[in-house]
């Protein structure tokens, strides 16, 4: 339908906004009793009108042109309940009273719970009417709306939008009121509650209206001090270089809204996050710029679910990825190697491509919709340059602004700004599930009168991929970075060298989504967690110190662990721990002719934790500890620090970790002197 509008939407965009029906809602709620009491105006899409509401909810009065009109049921759903009403021929605007007593906040419910649940609820500690819950009727797919919230007077309110008036307990009245208008078409509303307090400030800006930045935190999260101000001048940061890098701000209010439950949501004009999450100290450095970022993607520009959305991958890459790449070059290839990496153990029958793409609902998803679309735009950048990528973002941002967009929309925008098609490029990483297996299998090198060519034997699986890939040189007193391009399953390349290179490696820093070699996959903890198989080994013999080694194994891996002599761990079928005290930890090391204690570990904290790639073997894990008390500090936080290859400890606090290295294998050049 949308599609149509298109020739009115560019001639006549007066003609189209009149086209976006309004839903007028005046809300009551109590959210001790969790008594929800709501008047509707709207026009209907169609005359013969039917709308959801939740199975909580009773109309109590219907009207359109002043007359009553009856209101029947058309089905069921789970908890939705579908009504339908006919117009009369004379009547535009529907009137609807309906109220009902909503379901209690659970707050055992976890974030997938919310998610997925979707009913509203209600509680005097925090209450979240989601958007497809059920708790307004919708006039069409997006429709703009004006919302009057009432609530007692120790609780405050709000939905998305620019807020147009407030009133506050006092002068009579003991209820909070606040009315919010969404003149943008919308695709739902998402009410919530809380007993807050509300903090402000006011963002100018140079061309336009400021914005009116707010927290809205529960009394202990606002007392602790600097937080409240800590996420109002990060949310001013982040809207700031936004609006300069992708397009002004659409919006007039950004808000950061406390959760009771362990939510994390995105909607236009505010981010509610639950209020532990709101404690931790890093969320202000990654994930409020990424729940800003959606007012540009997602909540600026919608999403077209039925081809995919793309919008988690380009907001993972234009924000915490961004944030990697400000930090160091080793950053965010620790990054591009963790999606490969959780690319890497999605088992090949699971596989999804991006167009299947709809949300996070488990790892593997995840491993595409983020980082394989996020990788997308990296490779994008590489093919295109950066100065093209950006203005492909502001355009595309300019024409899809409050549209429903799809990667056919992001490919045009690119193709425009880059002046080339991208056609290939878009199909196989968008519609192909999986990736590619690519490998250089051989590199010769001879003399020509100017210098020396290099030719490289590169495969990957059929159907090949058109890649575009990097390769590094290696001379003997420097590296030097090439790019070359195959779509081919073999195919033999060709680059002119001023010196000859001793070797090459393909893809070392990992800029190209692909199936990474067993060799490229540093040992990570993970791989313990989720052994199916996994031994322990005692290195010591100390009652105190092997009973915390236990608890410590059962703590870690999903699965109870096989006991194994410290001589016997090279010949265990599965991934192994070894645990116990420094010195014993290190004969025990000794004795199986495995490497010693790390270097940078060494002498370090009270607890060290590393991995052991094993050539012939299976992978040992080392837990070595100064005492058995050390050992026992462990058991709250090392299972929660799978992506990591080492750890130091001090007690329960981590003082540092990191993920070994692991290159790409270097191919000699042959015929090289
Ligand atoms: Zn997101």
């Amino acid at each position: 339908m949308l599609a149509v509008l298109l020739p009115n939407l560019f001639l006549f965009p007066s003609a189209a906004r009149a086209a976006t029906p309004t839903l007028d809602l005046a809300v009551e709620l109590d959210p001790a009793t969790r008594r929800l009491a709501v008047q509707a105006d709207l026009s209907p899409a169609a005359r013969d009108y039917r709308f959801e509401l939740h199975e909580a909810l009773e109309v109590t009065a219907a009207t359109a042109g002043g007359k009553p009109v009856a209101v029947r049921p058309a089905g069921r759903h789970g908890f939705i309940r579908t009504w339908q009403v006919a117009l009369p021929p004379a009547a535009e605007r529907l009137h609807l009273e309906y109220a009902g007593t909503l379901p209690a906040l659970d707050r055992t419910l976890d974030h997938r719970d919310v998610v997925q649940g979707l009913s509203p609820v209600a509680s005097a500690e925090g209450s979240f009417l989601p958007s497809g819950g059920g708790w307004y009727p919708r006039p069409a797919a997006l429709f703009a709306y004006n919302v009057t919230l009432t609530v007692p007077g120790n609780q405050r309110a709000l939905v998305a939008g620019r807020l147009k008036s407030e009133e506050l307990p006092g002068d009579g009245s003991d209820r909070y009121r606040a009315r919010f208008e969404f003149a943008q078409p919308a695709d739902g509303i998402d009410l919530m509650a809380g007993p807050w307090v509300v903090r402000e400030k006011m963002m100018p800006r140079a061309s336009t209206e400021p914005v009116r930045l707010r927290t809205y935190f529960f009394p202990d999260l606002d007392a602790i001090p600097g937080l409240a101000e800590g996420y109002l001048d990060d949310s001013q940061r982040y809207l700031e270089r936004y609006g300069k890098e992708i397009g002004t701000y659409p919006f007039t209010e950004f808000s950061v809204v406390a959760s009771p439950l362990p939510t994390g949501f995105g909607m236009p004009t505010l981010t509610y996050l639950g209020a532990d999450v709101l404690k931790l100290p890093f969320i202000r450095a990654t994930s409020l710029g990424h729940e800003v970022l959606h007012n540009w993607w997602g909540n600026g520009v919608y999403v077209d679910f039925a081809q995919g959305n793309w919008s988690e991958g380009l907001t993972t890459f234009m924000a915490d990825y961004a944030y990697k790449e400000s930090e160091s070059a080793e950053a965010a290839g620790a990054m591009r190697l963790g999606w490969l990496r959780d690319f890497a153990a999605v088992p090949a029958g699971d596989h999804q491509s991006l167009a299947d793409f709809r949300s996070r609902t488990h790892g593997a998803a995840a491993a595409v919709g983020y980082g394989k679309a996020a990788m997308l735009f990296v490779m994008l950048r590489d093919m295109i340059g950066a100065e093209a990528f950006r203005s492909g973002i502001r355009a595309f941002w300019q024409s899809q602004k409050f549209r429903t967009a799809s990667w056919s929309d992001l490919q045009a925008a690119f193709e425009r700004a880059s002046g080339r098609s991208l056609e290939a490029f878009f199909k196989q990483w968008i519609n192909r599930a999986g990736g590619p297996a690519v490998r250089i299998t051989a590199a010769d090198v001879r003399h020509t009168a100017g210098g020396a060519r290099l030719t490289l034997a590169v495969e990957q699986n059929a159907p090949a991929y058109a890649l575009h890939l990097p390769v590094q040189l290696v001379f003997p007193d420097r590296a030097e970075m090439r790019w070359i391009d195959v779509d081919k399953a073999r195919q033999a390349v060709t680059l002119d060298v001023a010196a000859m290179p001793t070797g090459v490696r393909l893809d070392p820093e990992l800029q190209v989504w692909r199936l990474l070699g067993q060799e490229q996959l540093p040992p990570i903890l993970r791989q313990w967690v989720i052994a199916r198989n996994p031994y322990l080994a005692q290195a010591s013999a100390a009652a105190d110190v092997r009973e915390a080694s236990v608890a410590l194994a059962q703590r870690l891996f999903e699965v109870s662990p096989h006991a194994i002599a410290p001589g016997e761990i090279t010949k265990g079928s599965g991934p192994v721990l070894l645990a116990g005290l420094h010195a014993d930890v290190d004969a025990a090391l000794e004795r199986a002719g495995l490497p010693p204690r790390p270097e940078r570990l060494a002498g370090r904290g009270s607890a060290q934790v590393w991995t052991v790639a094993v050539p012939a073997g299976p992978p040992v894990a080392v837990v070595s500890a100064r005492d058995a008390e050390s050992l026992r500090a462990l058991l709250r936080p090392l299972p929660h620090y799978g992506a990591q290859s080492w750890l130091v400890f001090e007690g329960a606090r981590l003082v540092e970790r990191g993920v070994w290295p692991a290159p790409a294998p270097l191919i000699p050049v042959r015929g090289a002197p």
